[in-house]
């Protein structure tokens, strides 16, 4: 089973927290054991798996923001260098475990869709499988 989400960003860089959506999808699925993976087409957006904490989620865009600035001498054309780097560094997929039904997560943990080049309206792909 593949459900595609339709995911609208509305600020150029933000986190949205997935993890209802994702945990919706397995739900539907039926699946009580088994894999999960989700990924985001994209070349500007990143998948983190952290702390849905706003004082956190403020640091780790500083901190990116500090790492890759928005202007530097970057040979890519469209004037998103930035976004294109940061989305490689966070990474498009993440594996999850499934047992009795639901998304192993630790108790701090939730999924976050990464906008770097927003706002745009974002796919995200999720996959579920037994097993
Ligand atoms: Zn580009």
């Amino acid at each position: 089973m593949i459900e595609e989400l339709s995911v609208k960003t509305r600020e150029s860089t933000e986190l949205i927290n997935l993890t209802a959506e994702v945990q919706a999808v397995v739900g539907k699925s039926g699946v009580k054991n088994g894999i999960c993976i989700v990924y985001v087409p994209h070349t500007t957006v990143g998948l983190l798996i952290n702390e849905a904490e706003p004082g956190f989620q403020f640091d780790l865009m500083k901190v990116l923001d500090r790492l890759v600035p928005q202007q530097a001498s970057y040979r890519h054309p469209d004037g998103n260098a930035h976004a294109h780097i940061k989305a490689g560094l966070i990474g498009s997929e993440k594996h999850f475990i499934i047992r009795d039904g639901r998304l192993v997560l630790g108790t701090w943990q939730a999924i976050f869709l990464c906008e770097f080049d927003g706002p745009r309206t974002r796919s995200v792909m999720v996959k579920v499988m037994e097993g």
